[in-house]
């Protein structure tokens, strides 16, 4: 996917469109040095050229202070959403395995745990694996799902969840191919991600095309550097159908519930534009064909 015909600025790198494979598009955003793109072939939206493998790795090395910022501004907010998704995914259960893409501090994992899933996953930050290892008593690897699948038997997992992970994806198609490899016949993939479909706009009528480009430069912000590409339901959804998965539901995800209070404004002006069709994150269910499951 990296187009190396074409030469990029040092730590970066150009790639073809991650959809349709095209090298045909036009520059929609510039934000913080970054340039997203539009496919003219397919209308997907991606970074670039993007960082390279290398700058990106090193960006994901994180701290003890970024482990606990992230205590002390998300967990209890977080706690809710995960909540409320581990029983949309109860449908799904029949082997009762679970597996998580970048859990973070482990916080799905465990709400999942104590329903009684056997859970697992893999985070590229090690510390993160040693403290979801020391907090939960969950092990985790530490790698990528590349690095790990080989150890993961195949075809046995009722759900394989990923939030705020598929936008950052170097190859998102090869990633959703092991996961569909993962699930079990009827198994089911929960996706969460920023929203692009704003971004986007093709679709809005024009009298909303003021209040679009105000959400572009005040509202919209995912970062192009780290997040690769900006995903909408239908672009996802063409991906999935690739890989063997069916898109069966797509959620509207406002985070009014994921951070203090002092982020109020913010949370109520994201509330107010997702009613007005331009949501900020989205959640997709994509099903791998087979029976559901038999619940609870
Ligand atoms: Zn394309």
């Amino acid at each position: 996917m990296i187009n190396a015909a074409k030469e990029a600025p040092a730590g970066e790198e150009y790639v073809f469109c991650y959809l349709c494979g095209a090298d045909n598009y036009e520059p929609i955003l510039r934000r913080k040095g970054m340039t997203v793109v539009r496919c003219r072939e397919c209308g997907l939206m991606y970074t670039n050229p993007r960082l390279d493998a290398e700058s990106l790795a090193r960006s994901y090395d994180y701290d003890q202070k970024d482990l606990e910022w992230r205590l002390k501004v998300w967990k209890r907010s977080r706690l809710v959403a995960f909540k409320r998704y581990a029983s949309e995914i109860e449908p799904y259960r029949e082997t009762g395995k679970l597996f998580e893409i970048g859990p973070g501090l482990g916080w799905f994992l465990q709400v999942c745990a104590e329903r009684g899933w056997a859970v697992t996953g893999a985070d590229l930050a090690k510390i993160r694996c040693e403290y979801i290892r020391e907090t939960h008593g969950i092990e985790v690897h530490h790698g990528t799902l590349e690095d790990v699948f080989p150890a993961l038997e195949a075809g046995t997992f009722d759900v394989v969840a990923a939030w705020n992970v598929f936008e950052h994806l170097r190859d998102p198609e090869g990633t959703l191919r092991i996961i569909e490899q993962l699930l079990r016949p009827g198994g089911v993939t929960v996706l969460k991600m920023p929203d692009g479909r704003a971004l986007s706009g093709m679709e809005f009528p024009w009298y909303l095309q003021p209040l679009l480009r105000l959400y572009r430069r005040r509202i919209y912000t995912s970062t192009p550097t780290h997040h690769l590409v900006q995903w909408t339901p239908e672009h996802l959804g063409q991906l999935m159908s690739r890989c063997g998965l069916n898109l069966a539901r797509v959620d509207d995800f406002v985070p009014l519930e994921e951070r203090p209070i002092k982020h109020l404004r913010e949370h109520l002006r994201q509330a107010l534009y997702a009613r007005l069709g331009f949501p900020y994150y989205f959640v997709a269910f994509g099903e791998k064909p087979g029976a559901k499951g038999t619940g609870p």
